[in-house]
């Protein structure tokens, strides 16, 4: 059984999971349910969408549409509640994984909130130091960090460099040797469990790009060739299991399957793992059937999970570290999109499904079309008591895929000019977007309490035109 990392596929008849059978009310689907909506969104005196005090359109007039808006103070509550959470469970460092997105203004809030920053790549540490990020707080990631990238994190001091490879290991001792220091290390190891939502797979054997196999002896023998390495200093071990991952019981496995290799280096290498990263991977609600675990139990049950494990292999317990991204960032994050057409379309059995097209698509939302991720979609410039429809948000790609919210119900009176909000897109999607069709990438402005500022201003054509010598 494969599952994507936003839950399984939805077949596409309009009955599927994720839209009831039944139309919602006029009323429900006006409404911004808590858990998928960020902290501080409310419908204000027009019906508006108003995120952290901002009306939607104003933010719209004068950032452009699609707009990404972040509300900070939901961003600054998850960081905080994840810090609290999880040193309380054990953990000595929770790091934001900078790949969910990051800009400085984003870098500082978590930091400010008491969260190290896990990079992976020299743009994203680039960004992280420009932001004022010491390196103490920095761990860098790869699984193909190139030398430059591997220079600048050890220039920068970062506090772990977390190596992936015999060859990884190799040149990050190299340079740790030709600075002149003693780098702390972990090493992933890939245990075999692949979690998402509900579900996990625990297999024997490994076969993907990242880590070292517990299994295989591969991970024991990077052990071994570390603790050779002047430069080196290992501090532990790293395993990240998944994503959007909704209990504890994947951590299970995983943590069963480190702590059994921890107990081996220390028998029979006499290595301490004096640190355990699990990375990671803790899902959120995109929808009202997504029923993510509260914070505080989730990182309780791991540390409770971990503390028997190795009162179980008779080892003292390792300093826990953690690297939840889109649980951070992910629902402080909305897309508003203008409304640009507006198509009918009657199916086999005479069902209507109506297309609603908006002005970006795949280009700034590509998980739809990648994992067929579920999301949540409201009309945000008014609020309307019409009759539901049945809708299919589209984009304005070339590409019949480029959906970004394939089944949802909108107030039947929705016209071109509507704007549009879809929730939860604070993680993984302005950081994976491209320019595709030469699409100007959106802004992504922050609200607090009345206030908007840009996190990044939207690209203009011109930007597009200067990469191009003529
Ligand atoms: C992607 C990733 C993360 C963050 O995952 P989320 O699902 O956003 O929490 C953390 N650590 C590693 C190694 C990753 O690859």
């Amino acid at each position: 059984m494969r599952a994507h990392p936003a839950g399984p596929r939805h077949a596409d008849v309009i009955t599927s999971a994720g839209v009831s059978s039944a139309p919602p009310s006029a009323q429900a689907i006006n409404a911004l349910d808590p858990m998928v909506w960020p902290l501080n969104a409310v419908r204000g005196a027009d019906g508006e969408l108003g995120i952290g005090g901002v009306d939607c359109r104003a933010a719209v007039r004068e950032h452009g549409s699609p707009l990404f808006i972040l509300d900070e103070q939901d961003v600054r509550t998850r960081a905080r509640r994840f810090h609290a959470a999880y040193a309380q469970a054990g953990a000595s460092r929770v790091y934001y994984a900078a790949k969910a997105f990051i800009s400085t203004a984003v870098a500082r809030w978590v930091t400010q909130e008491h969260l190290g920053i896990d990079v992976a790549s020299g743009g994203e540490l680039a960004v992280a130091l420009r932001a004022g990020v010491p390196g103490e707080r920095i761990l860098m990631h790869g699984n193909n960090k190139s030398m430059a990238e591997i220079e600048a994190a050890i220039h920068a001091g970062v506090s772990r460099i977390v190596l992936d490879s015999f060859d990884d290991i190799v040149r990050v001792a190299d340079a740790a040797g030709r600075a002149g220091v003693v780098q702390p290390v972990l090493v992933r190891v890939t245990v075999g469990v692949e979690a998402h939502t509900h579900e996990f797979i625990a297999t024997a054997h490994e076969d993907q790009k990242f880590g070292l196999s517990a299994a295989s002896g591969a991970a024991d023998e990077a052990v071994r060739r570390i603790v050779k390495l002047p430069s080196l200093d290992l501090v532990g071990l790293h395993s990240h299991i998944g994503s959007q991952i909704f209990d504890a019981a994947g951590f299970q496995v995983a943590a069963a399957r480190v702590v059994e290799l921890a107990r081996r280096l220390f028998a029979e290498q006499s290595v301490q793992v004096a640190e355990l990263n699990l990375g990671g991977g803790m899902g959120i609600a995109y929808t009202d059937a997504d029923d993510p675990l509260d914070v505080a139990e989730m990182a309780g049950r791991i540390g409770e999970i971990v503390r028997k494990e190795c009162a179980g292999a008779g080892i003292p317990m390792p300093a826990l570290a953690f690297e939840p991204g889109r649980a951070i960032i992910g629902p402080a994050g909305v897309t508003v999109y203008e409304v640009g057409t507006v198509k009918p379309v009657v199916l086999d059995h005479g069902q209507v499904r109506t297309y609603v097209s908006v002005d970006g698509g795949m280009s700034d939302n590509i998980r739809t079309a990648l994992y067929d991720a579920t999301y949540t979609v409201v009309l945000a410039s008014r609020v309307s008591d019409a009759e539901p429809i049945l809708v299919r948000v589209v984009g304005k790609h070339c590409e019949s895929g480029d959906v970004v919210v394939r089944d949802a119900w909108l107030p039947g009176d929705v016209v071109p000019g509507d704007l549009i909000a879809v929730a939860a897109t604070g993680a993984y999607c302005r950081a994976m977007a491209s320019n595709y069709n030469l699409l100007p990438r959106p802004a992504v402005v922050a609200v607090r309490d009345g206030v908007t500022s840009v996190v990044l201003r939207a690209e203009t054509l011109d930007d597009l035109l200067a990469l191009d010598p003529g």
